[in-house]
């Protein structure tokens, strides 16, 4: 599919090759699944050491939560957020992405104020909206030690973003919390990195002509230290929202 089909803009065809297979039942029922995209398997074990945390930190509350969290949101979405990997309290309790009452609050907040999200919380996994503009989406699907996985792993779960990217047939913008899910997001389009830059703050044309709008990591860390400022990362969402509304 080329991107002018997605935005007519654009004359350049986006290089993202087709999935090779089916989909793979993930064990769990994500939001919105469409008949032709790549989920990792529940017990995926293509990264050895995400696997031996998972077991290790097994617990009989989390039976069924151990594995790949699922993206939320629709798939016909403008827009496309990219996070780094899901924290334990997102894995664990609501195995979704954005459940971290930090990182969640100033997002959702953010998409709510813009017009983008119905209401300034997350939605409870079971009530999330089918049609919602915007996809969440992580860098590597299972929980890492420290929240930190190792390019290794970025490089094994890109598949999975690839396949994202590839099967959303109205995407205009990804927003990229963090320079590792920029690079993975332009890993993903098969850019070389040398054609692209980190700039927070800043939507820019990637060379697919695929929009990407920078910012830091939502960590605790970024949020208490001023990193990331409300109003800063709500100006990014309220610019993000007058590209694709
Ligand atoms: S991070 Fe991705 S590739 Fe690695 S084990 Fe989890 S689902 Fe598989």
């Amino acid at each position: 599919m080329s991107f002018a089909s997605r935005s007519g803009a654009h004359e350049e065809e986006r290089h993202l090759p087709v999935p090779e297979t089916g989909p793979v039942s993930t064990g769990y029922a994500p939001i919105i699944e469409a008949a032709h995209a790549r989920e990792p398997a529940a017990d995926c074990a293509l990264c050895p050491r995400l696997v031996a945390h998972r077991e290790a930190d097994c617990t009989p509350d989390s039976a069924g939560r151990d594995g790949p969290v699922p993206s939320v949101g629709s798939r016909n979405a403008p827009l496309l957020i990219v996070s780094l990997a899901p924290g334990r309290q997102a894995a664990r309790d609501a195995f979704r992405p954005f459940a971290d009452e930090h990182a969640a609050s100033l997002l959702y907040e953010a998409l709510h104020t813009a017009g983008l999200a119905e209401t300034p919380a997350p939605p409870a996994v079971h009530d999330f909206p089918e049609q919602t503009l915007y996809r969440i989406v992580c860098t590597t699907r299972c929980r890492s030690p420290e929240n930190l996985p190792q390019p290794s792993e970025i490089v094994a779960c890109n598949q999975f973003l690839k396949s994202e990217l590839q099967t959303m047939p109205n995407l205009r913008v990804v927003l990229a919390l963090g320079v590792l899910a920029h690079n993975a997001t332009v890993a993903a389009c098969g850019i070389p990195f040398s054609r692209t830059g980190f700039h927070p703050g800043e939507i820019t044309s990637l060379p697919d002509g695929l929009r990407i709008a920078d910012s830091h990591h939502l960590s605790r860390h970024n949020i208490e230290s001023g990193i990331v400022t409300r109003k800063t990362f709500r100006h990014l969402v309220s610019k993000i929202s007058e590209e694709i509304r």
